[in-house]
C-alpha cells in the first residue's frame, strides 16, 4: 500500500519519492494497476481525489519505455505518444506541471497547448519535439488542421474531467479528435476517462471510445 511497491520504472518511483507521495490514494491505489496492466479505464474521481496522478503516472511510466519509438520524419508536424484532454487552460496547465515533476531526468517530453494565447509559440514548442500533449480539445482541433500534429502514434489517451468537457460543448471537438486516432492503420490505444458524474452522455463516450474497459467507482 505504498508507492514503493508499485513498479513505475525506477526514475518515476525516485521522483514519487521526491515529492513526498508515500501512500497512494483510493483511486489511485484501485486505478494505476488496472492502467499498468494495459486495460481501459472509465473511472469516478473528484477534484482532490489524486486523479491526476492517477492517469498521469501510468502514462509516464508506459512513455518512459516507448519514448524511442521511431517517429515519422516530418519538419513541422508532432507526433505525440500520449495525449491527455482536459477542459480548460488552467486545469491543463496543472495537469503540465504534474507530468512535469514526475517526468524529471526521465527524457519524456511534456508539452502543454490551449486556446487564447498565441499559437506560433505552441509551435515551436512542438517543433522542439513532444511524447506527453497536454491540450484543451478546441486549440488541439486547430493545431490538427493546421497539420501540426498527428495523433496517428498515440497509444495512451486520457480524457480528464470528461463532464466538464461535455458541459462546455466540446463533444464534436472530442469525436473528431478520436476519429483521427481511429484512422487506419488504427495503432495499439489505451483509454481512460475521468469524470466525477456518469450521466448518459458520458455512458455513450465510453462505449464509443474505451474496449472491453473497467468501471472504477471509489
Ligand atoms: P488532484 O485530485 O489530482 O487535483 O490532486 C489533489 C492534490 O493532492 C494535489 O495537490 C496533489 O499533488 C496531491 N496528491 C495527489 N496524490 C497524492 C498522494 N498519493 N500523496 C500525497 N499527495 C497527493
Amino acid at each position: 500500500n505504498t508507492f514503493a511497491e508499485i513498479d513505475l520504472g525506477d526514475s518515476l518511483n525516485q521522483n514519487i519519492r521526491r515529492c513526498k507521495y508515500v501512500k497512494p490514494t483510493p483511486v489511485q491505489r484501485y486505478s494505476i494497476p488496472i492502467s499498468l496492466a494495459g486495460r481501459d479505464l472509465m473511472a469516478c474521481a473528484q477534484t482532490g481525489s489524486g486523479k491526476t496522478a492517477a492517469f498521469c503516472f501510468p502514462i509516464i511510466s508506459g512513455i518512459m519505455r516507448e519514448q524511442y519509438v521511431q517517429r515519422p520524419r516530418a519538419a513541422r508536424t508532432a507526433y505525440p505518444l500520449a495525449l491527455i484532454l482536459s477542459p480548460t487552460r488552467e486545469l491543463s496547465c496543472q495537469i503540465h506541471d504534474e507530468v512535469k515533476k514526475f517526468s524529471y531526468q526521465t527524457g519524456v517530453k511534456v508539452v502543454v497547448t490551449y486556446g487564447g494565447a498565441p499559437i506560433n509559440q505552441q509551435w515551436r514548442e512542438l517543433e522542439r519535439g513532444v511524447d506527453i500533449l497536454v491540450a484543451t480539445p478546441g486549440r488541439l482541433v486547430d493545431l490538427l488542421e493546421r497539420a501540426r500534429v498527428s495523433l496517428q502514434m498515440i497509444r495512451y489517451l486520457a480524457l480528464d474531467e470528461a463532464d466538464r468537457m461535455l458541459d462546455m460543448g466540446f463533444e464534436p471537438q472530442i469525436r473528431k479528435i478520436v476519429e483521427q486516432m481511429d484512422m487506419p492503420p488504427p495503432g495499439v490505444r489505451q483509454t481512460m476517462l475521468f469524470s466525477a458524474t456518469f450521466p448518459k452522455e458520458i455512458q455513450r463516450l465510453a462505449s464509443d471510445f474505451l474496449s472491453n474497459y473497467i468501471f472504477l467507482a471509489v
